[in-house]
C-alpha cells in the first residue's frame, strides 16, 4: 500500500466541511446531509475505481470473450461471477446463451429462477429444477409457465405431486419428473408437439393424450412407494404409446401386475426393461405376450421364488453369458442371438445351481451357442451344460476377486483372486472348442488395480495341474510388467496384455437422454 497522508485528507475533509455544513442547526438535516455526503463520497471512489479497472488487462476483455469463458461455469457459479465487477456482470447479464441451461444444483427458489428465465432471451430453455424437502412446488410452476413455449428440457425433482402440466409446450423434447404424476388429456397443451423423452415415477393416464403420442423412450414405475397412492394404469400403454422404442417399467409386484398392458407391443419397440420385486412373480408371460418380433434388447429382473422357462429366450443363442458372484446376489444370464439382438434375465438370489437347472431345462435351445461367457465360480456348477454345446468354439472365463461383486468395505483384502474354481475345467467335454479365454478382472478393487505377478504365479500353478489336452488358453488383464519373470514353459499358454478388462456385460441398457 502506498503512503498515505491521512493529516491532509482531514485538513480538506474539515475545510469542506465548514463550508457546506455550516448553516445547518438541525439534528435531521444533519443526519440527511452526512448520508449524502458518504453515499457522494463511496459512489464517487467506486466509479475511479471502474475507470482505472477499464485501463486493467481484465477490465480490456471484450464482453463476448468474458461470456463465452463463463459459459463453462455450472448455473450456481454464474451468479457468483456477476458479483465480481461492472465487466463481468455486464458480460454474465447480458448474454442468454449463458442462461438457458438452468440447473442450480440444489433447491431452487422462485425468484432465482425469475431472474434467470428474464435473461434468456428467445432461447429453447434446458431446466433441471428441484425443491428441498416438501417445499410447496406451486410458486416454481408459476414462473415457470409463462415460459412453457420456450422449454426444450424439464427435469423436475420435487415430492409433491403439481399441477397436470396443461400449459403449452410446442418444442418440449423431454420432460421428467420425480413425483407421481397425473397425465390428462391436456397435458402439454392437448396437442403433439416434439415429446420424445417420458420419464416418469408412477403416473395415472388418460385413454387419449395427444401430447405423449410421439414419446419414443419411457420410463414408469408401476406400484408406488406409499400404499396410499394409487399403482399406475398402463393397460392402454400400446394406443397411448404407438411410436414407442424404449420401454422400461419398474416396481411391478404381484398385486398390480394386472394393470401392466396385454397384447403385443408397437412395431415400433425395440429396447424393453422391466423389473419385478415380489419375490414370486414371474415376468416372462409379460415379455413374451408383448414380444412384437422387433426387439433388439430385453432385460428382465426378478426374484428367486420365480422359475422362469427360458425356452424363448435362449432358442437361436450365438452367445451364451451367465454372470454369477455369490448366491445371495443376482446371476443374470444373457442369450445373444445372431445381429447383436440379446435377451437378459437377472435373478437374484437364485443361486447358481438352480440357474444352471433353468439352463439345461432348455438345452435343445442351445445347440447353436459358439460362445460362452462365465463367470468362473460358475464354471463347477455349469460344467454339465457347457459339456452339452455341441459347437462351442470359444470359452471365455470372468475371473474377479472374490468380494468384486459384493460390498468391497469394510474389507481387508479386496484384492483376493480364488483359482480353484478353474480345476474343473478339467471335466469339460471340450472337443470343438479352439480357444480359452480366461479374463481377469480387478472388479471393485481400489483403482488402479490390476492383477499383479503373485496372482499370475498362483494362477499358472493352478493351470498346471490341468490336463495338457486342453485347447489354447489365453489369460488377458495382467499388466506386461507384471510378468517379466512368469514361466510358461511346457504350457499352451499365451498372455494378452493389451486387452481391455472390465465387467462382464454383453448389452449396456439405454442410457436416459440429458443435456446436462
Ligand atoms: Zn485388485
Amino acid at each position: 500500500m502506498p503512503d498515505f497522508d491521512e493529516s491532509r485528507l482531514r485538513a480538506q475533509v474539515i475545510h469542506d466541511y465548514e463550508a457546506l455544513a455550516r448553516n445547518i442547526s438541525d439534528a435531521e438535516e444533519m443526519n440527511r446531509f452526512i448520508d449524502a455526503v458518504m453515499t457522494t463520497a463511496a459512489g464517487t471512489v467506486r466509479a475511479l475505481l471502474n475507470a482505472v479497472n477499464q485501463q486493467s488487462f481484465m477490465g480490456c476483455i471484450p464482453l463476448e470473450v468474458l461470456a463465452s469463458c463463463f459459459a463453462y461455469l455450472p448455473f450456481r457459479y454464474l451468479i457468483d461471477a456477476s458479483h465480481v465487477c461492472q465487466s463481468w456482470r455486464a458480460a454474465v447479464l447480458s448474454t442468454p446463451a449463458l442462461w438457458y441451461k438452468i440447473a442450480p444444483g440444489s433447491h431452487c427458489t422462485p425468484e432465482v429462477l425469475q431472474m434467470a428465465l428474464a435473461r434468456t432471451g428467445a432461447m429453447p430453455l434446458d431446466l433441471q429444477l428441484m425443491t428441498r424437502d416438501h417445499s410447496p412446488s406451486e410458486d416454481l410452476y408459476s414462473v415457470l409457465a409463462p415460459y412453457s413455449r420456450q422449454i426444450r428440457h424439464l427435469v423436475w425433482y420435487c415430492d409433491r405431486p403439481t399441477s397436470p402440466w396443461e400449459f403449452p409446450a410446442p418444442i418440449m423434447e423431454a420432460f421428467c419428473s420425480s413425483s407421481t404424476q397425473i397425465i390428462t388429456a391436456g397435458f402439454l397443451g392437448g396437442c403433439a408437439g416434439r415429446l420424445r423423452y417420458l420419464y416418469l415415477q408412477c403416473a395415472q393416464f388418460p385413454a387419449e393424450c395427444p401430447a405423449i403420442s410421439t414419446v419414443t423412450d419411457l420410463n414408469v414405475v408401476l406400484t408406488p412407494f406409499d400404499e396410499d397412492d394409487r399403482p399406475s394404469n398402463l393397460g392402454g400403454l400400446w394406443d397411448l404409446f404407438p411410436g414407442l422404442e424404449w420401454l422400461q417399467i419398474l416396481g411391478v409386484i404381484r398385486q398390480t401386475a394386472h394393470l401392466l398392458p396385454a397384447g403385443t407391443a408397437p412395431s415400433s419397440l425395440r429396447e424393453l426393461s422391466v423389473e419385478c420385486v415380489s419375490t414370486d412373480y414371474d415376468l416372462m408371460p409379460h415379455y413374451l405376450a408383448w414380444d412384437n418380433g422387433n426387439l433388439g434388447h430385453v432385460m428382465l429382473r426378478q426374484y428367486s421364488e420365480t422359475r422362469p422357462n427360458l425356452e424363448r429366450m435362449a432358442r437361436g443363442t450365438v452367445r451364451l453369458a451367465v454372470k454369477h458372484a455369490s448366491d445371495s446376489s443376482k446371476t443374470r444370464l444373457m442369450f445373444e442371438h445372431p445381429a447383436g439382438v440379446t435377451r437378459t434375465i437377472s435373478i437374484s438370489g437364485i443361486g447358481i445351481a438352480n440357474a444352471a437347472a433353468l439352463l439345461a431345462a432348455v438345452q435343445s435351445n442351445l445347440s447353436t451357442v459358439r460362445t460362452a461367457m462365465v463367470s468362473h465360480t460358475a464354471l463347477e456348477p455349469l460344467a454339465g451344460v457347457l459339456a452339452a454345446l455341441p459347437d462351442l468354439e470359444h470359452l471365455f472365463v470372468h475371473i474377479v476377486p472374490k468380494t468384486a461383486d459384493g460390498p468391497t468395505y469394510p474389507n481387508q483384502d479386496p484384492h483376493s483372486f480364488v483359482w480353484t474354481p478353474l480345476a474343473s475345467l478339467a471335466h469339460l467335454a471340450l472337443a470343438r472348442t479352439t480357444r480359452i479365454t480366461l479374463h481377469v478382472w480387478c472388479g471393485d478393487c481400489h483403482w488402479p488395480c490390476r492383477a499383479n505377478a503373485d496372482d499370475a504365479r498362483a494362477l499358472l500353478a493352478q493351470l498346471r495341474a490341468l490336463p495338457r489336452d486342453l485347447p489354447p488358453i489365453e489369460i488377458q488383464g495382467f499388466p506386461a510388467e507384471e510378468l517379466a519373470a512368469v514361466d510358461l514353459t511346457g504350457l499352451n499358454i499365451r498372455f494378452d496384455v493389451v486387452a481391455k478388462v472390465g465387467a462382464l456385460i454383453l448389452h449396456k441398457g439405454k442410457e436416459a437422454y440429458d443435456p446436462f
